[in-house]
C-alpha cells in the first residue's frame, strides 16, 4: 500500500533524512522509533507532503505521491495526527470531525461514503462532549479527537507521531486498544511513532528504527530488539 524509498531532506546544513526507507500494508500495524532527532516526524512530514523530499520515492497504491503537497496526500488516502496539538480550539469537537469530512467528501466522495460523523463521535466516546469548543478539552481528549478527526477522511494509511505522549498508563492502554480495533474494522494501514517502548511492542506487527535520518533496522519486533545496531542506540556500546 504505502511504499517509501530512500528519502532524503536536509534542512540548510542539516541532514534530517539520509536514506530512509519503510512501507506499510493494508491492515499492518507498523511502529517508527528511535532516538530524538532521528527524524521521524520529518520522515512523517515528508510523506504526508507537508515537505517536499530532496531525493526517494513515495508511493500509494502504485502511484508516486512525494512532493504533491498536504491536501492532495489526503485526498489520496493518506491522513495523519501532530507531535504537537493542531485542533481548530474554538469549533466544536463535531465541527472539527465534519470539517475534515466534508474536505473529502468534495474531492472523493466514494471513500467519504464510508464514514458516519455520528458512528465515529460514539467510537470514540465523544458523543456528550461533541457540542463543546474543542480548546475546552483535556490534552488527552484533545488527542483522541484528533485521531478521530483523521478517520474522517476515511484514510487507508493513517500515521500517529507520538499519539501515546503525555497520556496515563489507562489513556494508553485504551489507545492501544482503540489503534487495533480501527485497523480491524476499516482495513487501513497505521503507522506509530512513539518513545514507549511498551506501548509499542504490544500494538506493532513490524518496527522500523531510525538513527540520525537513516534506518538501521526493520522487522518483527523480537528480531528488531536482538539488532546489535539497535541495542547500541538505546542502551549505549
Ligand atoms: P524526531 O521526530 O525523530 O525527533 P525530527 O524529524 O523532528 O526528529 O528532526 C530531525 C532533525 O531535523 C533534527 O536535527 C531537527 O532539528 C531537524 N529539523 C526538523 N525540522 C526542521 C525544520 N523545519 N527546520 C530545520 N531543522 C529541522
Ligand atoms: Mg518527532
Amino acid at each position: 500500500m504505502l511504499s517509501v524509498t530512500e528519502i532524503e531532506k536536509s534542512f540548510g546544513g542539516v541532514r534530517a533524512l539520509s536514506g530512509a526507507s519503510l512501507d506499510c500494508a493494508a491492515g499492518e500495524i507498523v511502529g517508527l522509533i528511535g532516538p530524538n532527532g532521528a527524524g521521524k516526524s520529518t520522515f512523517v512530514n515528508v510523506v504526508t507532503g507537508f515537505l517536499r523530499p530532496d531525493a526517494g520515492r513515495v508511493s500509494l497504491g502504485g502511484r508516486d505521491i512525494a512532493g504533491i503537497g498536504p491536501q492532495q496526500v489526503s485526498h489520496a488516502g493518506i491522513a495523519r495526527t501532530f507531535q504537537n496539538l493542531r485542533v481548530f480550539r474554538d469549533l466544536s469537537v463535531r465541527q472539527n470531525i465534519e470539517v475534515a469530512h466534508l474536505r473529502c467528501r468534495q474531492l472523493r466522495p466514494d471513500r467519504a461514503a464510508r464514514v458516519n460523523v455520528a458512528a465515529l463521535l460514539t467510537e470514540f466516546g465523544l458523543e456528550d462532549l461533541a457540542e463543546q469548543p474543542a480548546g475546552s478539552l483535556p490534552y488527552g481528549t484533545q488527542r483522541w479527537m484528533e485521531i478521530a478527526r483523521a478517520l474522517a477522511t476515511a484514510p487507508e494509511i493513517l500515521m500517529l507521531d507520538e499519539p501515546a505522549a503525555g497520556l496515563n498508563d489507562d489513556e494508553s492502554a485504551r489507545l492501544g486498544r482503540a489503534i487495533a480495533s480501527i485497523r480491524d474494522r476499516t482495513g487501513c494501514g497505521i503507522l506509530v511513532i512513539d518513545h514507549d517502548l511498551r506501548f509499542i511492542n504490544s500494538i506493532c506487527g513490524r518496527l522500523f528504527v531510525m538513527d540520525q535520518g537513516r534506518l538501521i533496522a526493520s522487522g518483527a519486533p523480537a528480531e528488531v530488539w536482538a539488532d546489535p545496531r539497535v541495542i547500541e542506540v538505546y542502551v549505549g556500546p
